[in-house]
């Protein structure tokens, strides 16, 4: 495959943990063509599971939901497949109103479940000539600068 490699961030609470790595699976092969985040739990499984290299940060619930947070503020992620727990309250729950506040903010894709996640994934534009719109606020360092940095 040719085309854009995205930065993609893949977080799941353990209901939906088996879902994500399921949703993953079968994904396998268009994954394997992007940049890999995840938090330390989901991304350990995620690793495992598909035998490709993932970016893992902290657990979520002790830091990682905010560190990619942090990532997507300086502009290196492009689409967060985000498969939360609606059904049972999360000691982190600042932390996940927090992720899916900045990733609105940074105008970046999110999944919050399966079927979102199965669009964006077979979407021509994941990998095609799509620029997403990052938006101006003003008084912020050049996202090149630290896009540099990270590398
Ligand atoms: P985990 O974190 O992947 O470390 O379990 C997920 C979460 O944000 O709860």
């Amino acid at each position: 495959m040719t085309g854009e490699q995205r930065h993609i961030a893949l977080v799941a609470h353990d209901n939906k943990k088996l879902d994500l790595l399921n949703w993953a699976d079968y994904n396998r092969l268009t994954l394997s063509h992007h940049s890999l985040y995840a938090t330390g739990t989901t991304g350990t499984m995620l690793e495992h599971e598909l035998g490709l290299h993932v970016h893992k940060f902290l657990s979520g619930p002790v830091g990682g939901d905010q560190q990619i947070g942090a990532k997507i503020a300086e502009g290196l992620i492009d689409l967060l497949v985000f498969f939360w727990d609606p059904l049972e309250p999360q000691p982190h729950d600042p932390d996940v109103k927090a992720l899916l506040r900045i990733a609105a903010v940074w105008n970046i894709g999110v999944a919050c479940n399966l079927a979102s996640a199965d669009l964006m994934i077979s979407s021509p534009l994941l990998a095609g000539p799509y620029d997403r719109v990052r938006p101006d606020y003003g008084d912020v360092p050049d996202t090149t600068e630290l896009l540099a940095r990270a590398s």
